[in-house]
């Protein structure tokens, strides 16, 4: 508790970063000043006939800088505040530049290298406009600065590369608690469902069985960082065994609209009739689409709200959660709440209320959510979660039972 309090305040200190981008947002308005009494200073010229060409072009490319500079320190605003003190938040705004979607620090070096470069171009370009009135010494030196920026610029260009794809290796490779259990749980699934629906099984597609590939790295890696208890997926679903489910409605799920959509998905049935395996199938579907997915059960999502607020950052957590475009909340109701998790789960699904999409599963029909979160709060929190949502109610006999009765595998 203490380690993790330290680490709060340690990360809270990331704050003291913010005036710093105010200063440069003050630099900013030096260079705007400075930009137009250049762009003044040349239309006088200009009228009053003094101007001449080189003297313009110099002029022009003097602006060009004072503008190149400028969108440096946009650029180390926007991309250093977000990267390293907080979301903008910006929720797609239609002026948002593409970069700043997928910034990181490494995407900001690139970034900053190549505007040095073109800074730097344009003050060799007015080197050589000038070239007599610029010593030998000088053009010497400006020539090969930047040559040194254009190597560097290269280098850190060539390094994201190769450091991406290390840390997308780094992840693949690392011992990993889920991905071992999964395999397992995937074999004996393999084994078990093979000899008894061997006729309707969907062949595992390569995605699963080739992860490594470079194209979907990123879907590696977001199936990773949104911690599924097991890689299950649609496409392994034996729909003949439940005896009632709506197989067009979780088709349709399947195609990810209510994601876009920011609807929400509630899995409702008896205890293992695959809600979880469901969710996770949607989930892992929308990790290939592109979107951030972040699993847990709902003791482990109370957990971390509790923590959250604990540490005074309810409001923060739950609008860093806004970066997943799904959340999926595994298992409402094995364990009643108390009336305080009840009000953090309230707030996560007000929070979430056309904003983004959430996936719950639960035992208990939306109407008897009552029994797990006592007190007023659940009708409105149903009321609020039921609006916008897919119920998809699954019924039939556990299929861990029945792998139980059929082969000497089940878990
Ligand atoms: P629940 O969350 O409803 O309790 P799970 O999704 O955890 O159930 O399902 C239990 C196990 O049975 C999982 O390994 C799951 O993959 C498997 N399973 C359940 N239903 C099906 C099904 N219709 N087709 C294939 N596997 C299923
Ligand atoms: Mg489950």
């Amino acid at each position: 508790m203490t380690t993790t309090t330290i680490g709060y305040a340690l990360f809270a200190t990331r704050w003291l970063q913010a005036p710093l981008y105010f200063g440069l947002v003050a630099a900013q308005g030096v260079y705007v000043y400075k930009f137009f009494y250049e762009l003044w200073t040349l239309l006088v010229r200009c009228v009053s006939g003094q101007a001449t060409e080189t003297y313009v072009m110099l002029a022009v490319l003097k602006l060009v800088d004072v503008v190149m500079i400028a969108n440096l320190l946009i650029m180390v605003i926007v991309g250093g505040y977000e990267t390293f003190v907080s979301r903008i938040g910006l929720q797609g705004h239609r002026d948002q530049p593409e970069w700043l979607s997928h910034v990181n620090s490494n995407v900001l070096k690139v970034k900053l290298a190549t505007a040095i470069v073109g800074i730097s171009s344009v003050h060799l370009l007015q080197m050589f406009v000038d070239v007599h009135h610029t010593s030998h010494h000088s053009l010497l030196w400006g020539t090969v600065i930047h040559m040194a920026f254009i190597a560097s610029a290269a280098i850190l260009a060539y390094m994201s590369g190769p450091m991406a794809a290390l840390a997308a290796y780094r992840a693949d490779h690392a011992p990993h608690k889920e991905s071992r259990g999964q395999g397992t749980d995937a074999a004996s699934s393999a084994a078990s469902t093979e000899a008894v629906t061997a006729a309707r099984s969907v062949p595992i597609p390569a995605q699963a069985s080739a992860p490594h590939r470079a194209d979907d790295a990123g879907t590696e890696a977001r199936v990773r960082a949104a911690g599924f208890p097991a890689r299950k997926l649609l496409e392994d679903f034996d729909e003949e065994h439940p005896r009632a489910f709506d197989r067009e409605t979780v088709a349709r799920l399947g195609k990810l609209d209510f994601v876009a959509a920011r609807r929400n998905v509630v899995f409702v049935g008896p205890p293992g009739t695959g809600k979880t395996h469901l969710a996770v199938g949607l989930g892992v579907r929308a990790c290939q689409a592109g979107h951030s997915v972040l699993f847990a059960t709902a003791g482990e999502w109370a957990a971390r709200l509790a923590g959250a607020k604990d540490a005074g950052r309810l409001a923060e957590e739950l609008t860093a959660l806004d970066e997943h475009a799904l959340l999926i909340v595994d298992e409402v109701g094995y364990t009643p709440f108390d009336a305080e998790t009840a009000a953090l789960f309230f707030q996560l699904i007000a929070h979430r209320y056309e904003r983004a999409s959430l996936i719950v599963t639960s035992d208990r029909p939306l109407g008897r959510w009552d029994e797990i979160f006592g007190g007023p709060s659940a009708l409105a929190m149903v009321d609020r979660l039921a609006h916008h949502a897919e119920v998809v109610r699954i019924d039939g006999d556990s299929y861990r039972m029945r792998r139980a009765t059929t082969s000497a595998w089940a878990d």
